[in-house]
């Protein structure tokens, strides 16, 4: 662990952050009193500060969001710029960096996804999206994903197929879960990835008719699921999905807010398979989080709908300028670096063969999978039974004592029950990358301690 550049003041101001933090700031998805929260007091690059000064190699990218990596200097430069100019402005009026954030956006989505409505963030773009689809169809009910995360919000949380929309659920709000296609925890009881895809995708039509295609308006599906476990569909599934939407008139949105901005080697996952969704939502990697900015890429179709007939939705945030200026900054940056390529370079030739060797040695590593740099590391307590190291929705001691080896290496993790994702920025150098790697084949060592024997 290394402690270089960071000054005594820089450690005092976030011991005094990390007082105040404590006294007045309420976290997300945590018991408040017994949560104590690491401080940050440098970015740069693939690399955090904490509290203490050490130095930590940033392989979760913030919240999987970060794809250009921290204060990268071209979009601070426009952030700086843009706030120099018009900080804010309200959405009925023009202005140059949402037209041509929405411009470079449109350009980039895949098929007729050539009008852009901006949102804060990921829920409310799925939240968007969905409403968008109900008018559009004249359908309430939504199907989504078990094994799935869509936002915090209610009716996001409502899609949401994980333990956060158990906790927060007072409502179905019209939705309906299916299984997805998870290979290496078939629901259907398969052996291949062609069977898996067959299966899947005969559950996922038996799950339409009995739903009743007439009232379904909208399916929702990460195009890779990201916190639930970055577990790539098998072949032929999301083709599947966007046929079976297509036979029975249900708009098909791709959340693309954790898998898409290249982070799985692709501008958007789903060109991994030459599919174009009706909707698609993004947020995260549109401007590396740098200011707060989501959004949803609507077909010329849905767009037809709201043509003469108002859209009854809206935020007094959507396209703020500070926010689409860091899009346009990270895009072109994302370009001119090829920074998208870069990532399908070192998950092909760096991550994918390191995983597969870690997997190879150690027994609590029940899979790898990914693509790009969207990595995840399942750890099991017995290879044989599959058995997670930690329950679904939990943590245990195993996982807590490889979390903390990682931490110790010098590595700020992503951690999620049972489960290490390999998630660092899309331009992270190949030396770090292979640091990181490292960090992780040891540490695992602490995780094959609790593997039965
Ligand atoms: N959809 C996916 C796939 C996500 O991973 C997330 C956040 O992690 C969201 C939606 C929600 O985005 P936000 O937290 O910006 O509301």
């Amino acid at each position: 662990v290394s402690t270089e550049t960071i000054t005594a003041e820089q450690i005092a101001a976030g011991a005094r952050a990390h007082e105040l933090d404590r006294a007045h700031v309420f976290h997300s998805w945590q018991a408040q009193g017994p949560f104590d929260p690491m401080a940050i007091v440098k970015t740069e690059g693939s690399w955090v500060w904490d509290g203490a000064g050490n130095k930590l190699l940033d392989f979760s990218s913030q919240l999987v969001n970060t794809n250009i990596g921290h204060q990268h200097p071209k979009v601070v430069a426009a952030i700086q710029e843009q706030a120099a100019q018009i900080c804010t402005i309200a959405p009925q009026y023009v202005n140059d960096a949402r037209s041509e954030a929405a411009r470079l956006i449109a350009e980039l989505t895949p098929g007729d996804l050539n009008r852009i409505f901006f949102t804060n963030g990921g829920a409310d773009a799925n939240e968007h999206a969905i409403r968008m689809a109900r008018l559009h169809t004249g359908k309430n009910k939504v199907l989504a994903a078990y094994r799935s995360y869509h936002g915090g919000t209610h009716l996001a949380v409502n899609v949401t197929g994980d333990p956060r929309r158990v906790a927060s659920d007072n409502a179905t709000d019209g939705v309906v879960h299916f299984f997805p296609a998870y290979p290496y925890r078939s629901y259907f009881h398969s052996t291949t990835e062609a069977e898996e895809t067959e299966r899947a995708l005969r559950h996922l039509e038996d799950t339409i008719i009995l739903e009743g295609p007439s009232s379904i308006g909208a399916l929702v599906l990460e195009s890779i699921p990201g916190s639930a476990g970055i577990y790539v569909p098998p072949a032929g599934y999301m083709e599947g999905v966007r046929e079976l939407t297509t036979k029975y008139g249900i708009v098909f949105i791709a959340d693309e807010v954790m898998a898409g901005f290249g982070r799985a080697g692709k501008w958007f996952s789903v060109n991994h398979w030459n599919v174009t969704p009706d909707l698609l939502t993004f947020a995260k990697g549109v401007n590396s989080g740098y200011v707060p900015l989501g959004g949803v890429a609507i077909s010329d179709a849905i767009f037809e709908t709201f043509r003469d007939r108002v859209y009854p939705g809206g935020l007094t945030y959507s396209g703020h300028p500070l926010a689409s200026a860091a899009a346009v900054a990270t895009i072109n940056a994302m370009k001119e670096e090829g920074m998208v390529e870069n990532a399908a370079r070192i998950g092909e030739d760096i991550i994918g063969p390191a995983l597969a060797e870690i997997k190879a040695k150690h027994p609590s590593v029940g899979d790898v999978r990914g693509t790009g740099c969207f990595w995840a590391v399942e750890l099991v307590a017995n290879c044989e039974t599959r058995e997670p190291l930690a329950p679904y929705g939990g943590s245990s001691p195993a996982m807590a004592a490889v979390t903390g080896a990682l931490k110790k290496a010098g590595m700020l993790p992503f951690v999620n029950f049972n489960r290490i994702h390999v998630v660092p920025p899309l331009n992270i150098s190949d030396e770090d990358l292979r640091a990181g790697l490292a960090m992780l084949d040891e540490a695992l060592s602490v995780a094959d301690a609790f593997v039965e024997a």
